[in-house]
């Protein structure tokens, strides 16, 4: 099973995409997870990813789509794979499609997750993200056992320097201009499903396994 979940900043595609991952026993790849992960182990990808990530900016293609490929060419996707945050533009959809070609493989569903921007805006603003293993929760939705500890691995959860509310504005307007023409192009590839983003956590699972029937 290979899906792209599809969606603006704090849309909820990560939980999503983990959850559908989870589901159908295949990885989930995060290219916004492989850059923190860099970041935080301070490699060069992750110094050259930083400037970008923090303006709220797309990283440039040429770092993104190689590491991308290689991702989906190692051993544990040979059985599918989600991707999440990826592709982001045109350009990388048009990309991914020829590479998959060439690896004979085609992505079965895209699923879109539609959130209006005035709930981004809240709930990004009560957004924290384990600092270790990337986990999302919500200071109101979806709350640590313990606060500021990850339930999963006891890191430390934390705001996303890019979840400030400036910042945020800025993701959305990368989201409408870079992202959301992508919505049109899976759609014309007859791959696209739309699901609400709008629900409990706990339903979300249903709500798409629904919609992929
Ligand atoms: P969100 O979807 O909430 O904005 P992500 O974790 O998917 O968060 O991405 C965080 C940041 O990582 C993005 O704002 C961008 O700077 C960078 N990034 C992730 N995926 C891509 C991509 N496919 N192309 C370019 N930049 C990306
Ligand atoms: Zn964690």
């Amino acid at each position: 099973m290979r899906i792209i979940v599809l969606g603006g900043p704090g849309a909820g595609k990560g939980t999503r995409a983990s959850l559908v991952a989870e589901h159908f026993g295949v990885p989930h790849i995060s290219t916004g997870d492989i850059f923190r992960a860099n970041l935080k182990a301070g490699t060069q990808l992750g110094l050259e990813a930083k400037k970008y990530m923090e303006a709220g900016q797309l990283v440039p293609d040429e770092l993104t789509v190689k590491l991308l490929f290689d991702r989906v060419a190692q051993d544990d996707c040979q059985g599918g794979y989600i991707l999440d945050g990826f592709p982001r533009t045109i350009n990388q959809a048009q990309l991914l499609e020829s590479e998959l070609v060439k690896m004979g493989v085609n992505i079965d569903y895209v699923i879109n997750v539609e959130v209006p921007d005035q709930r981004i805006i809240e709930r990004m603003s009560g957004r924290r993200t384990c600092s270790d293993c990337g986990i999302p929760y919500h200071i109101e939705y979806a709350p640590t056992a313990a606060e500021g500890v990850c339930d999963k691995c006891g890191g430390e959860v934390v705001m996303r320097s890019d979840d400030a509310p400036e910042t945020v504005m800025g993701r959305l307007t990368v989201y409408h201009n870079e992202t959301s023409p992508l919505i049109e192009f899976y759609e014309s590839r007859g791959s696209l499903k739309n699901v609400n983003g709008d629900v409990e956590i706990e339903d979300a699972l249903s709500y798409i396994l629904k919609v992929l029937e």
